[in-house]
């Protein structure tokens, strides 16, 4: 059964370790991460982009397929369906097509119009037990076609938007979605630091956790850090294992055409970064 994240994220500020958001693209990586998750005993978000949504063709086959899976697989620790950098429609869409938590990404918006639209939308959520997640200024990167330079978020709009009743926030703190350029500056801590002192006890979000060095990722969860989203690395990893098994021409030997052979190292490779993420991120053994 699907869960919103609200009680996964605040269990995990208490106990100081971070749930990994891993974004789903098809079949295979919501399988791949949902085993790991099962096998590890620890708590997951499943992470869905609107472009993501609308490969798999639509919110309401993702939800159905999520669901599904697991309980076709008995999966019994914590998961979360959760749209990744909504739009205000895509939100809407998603309380209706059966998600259990939403991100509403209003941060391209003036602090009014976003702080207008998230409160409506914390509203609409918290009507059917869905959690919400916000976000402040811009980070870094590029997501979906949108790109901005490792922005760091003003810590008083970041208290403005978490006192509308948002259940965790996305604060930009230098971070940067996809892979990061060598001359990255790191995180920016006493921006993190600020922020928390004013917000307490609310889950913040790290967005573009691909390529974070571990010292960096383990200091920001001990600032409060409390959900870590991770896309770029599976893709790599997918990208990597696929290679290497056509490379070594395995697809032409035997039945290595059959898609269940050719998708497998992917799956495997998956498998492996999801885990090395909940070792470091400490929700191993937290479900
Ligand atoms: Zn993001």
């Amino acid at each position: 059964m699907l869960v919103s994240a609200t009680k996964m994220l605040n269990d995990a500020v208490k106990g100081k370790y971070a749930v990994g958001q891993f974004n789903i693209n098809n079949l295979e990586w919501t399988k791949a991460i949902l085993n790991t998750a099962q096998e590890n005993n620890s708590p997951v978000i499943l992470g869905v982009s609107e472009g993501a949504g609308k490969y798999m063709t639509g919110y309401k086959t993702v939800a159905a397929m999520v669901s599904a899976m697991i309980e076709e697989l008995n999966i019994t620790v914590p998961v979360a369906l959760h749209l990744d950098h909504g739009t205000y429609d895509g939100c809407y869409k998603c309380i209706e097509a059966g998600f259990s938590s939403v991100m509403f990404d209003g941060s391209h918006f003036p602090i009014d119009e976003n702080v207008e639209k998230t409160s409506e939308l914390v509203k609409a959520c918290h009507e059917k037990g869905i959690s919400i997640e916000a976000e402040v200024g811009s980070i870094g990167g590029e997501e979906d076609g949108v790109v901005g330079a490792g922005e760091i978020a003003d810590p008083n709009e970041c208290k403005k938007i978490a006192d509308l009743g948002v259940d965790f926030l996305a604060a930009g703190i230098g971070n940067i979605h996809g892979k990061y350029p060598d001359n990255w500056q790191g995180l920016d801590f006493d921006a993190l630091a600020k922020t928390k002192e004013l917000i307490g006890d609310l889950p913040l979000v790290l967005h573009g956790g691909t390529g974070i060095p571990a010292d960096m990722i383990k200091k920001a969860i001990s600032l409060g850090v409390a959900k870590i989203n991770v896309n770029t690395e599976c893709q790599l990893y997918f990208q990597e294992a696929t290679r290497k098994y056509i490379e070594e021409g395995k697809d032409l030997q035997g039945k290595g055409f059959d898609p269940r052979k050719l998708l497998a190292p992917g799956y495997e490779a998956i498998k492996v970064i999801v885990k090395e993420k909940m070792e470091l991120f400490g929700s191993v053994n937290k479900a």
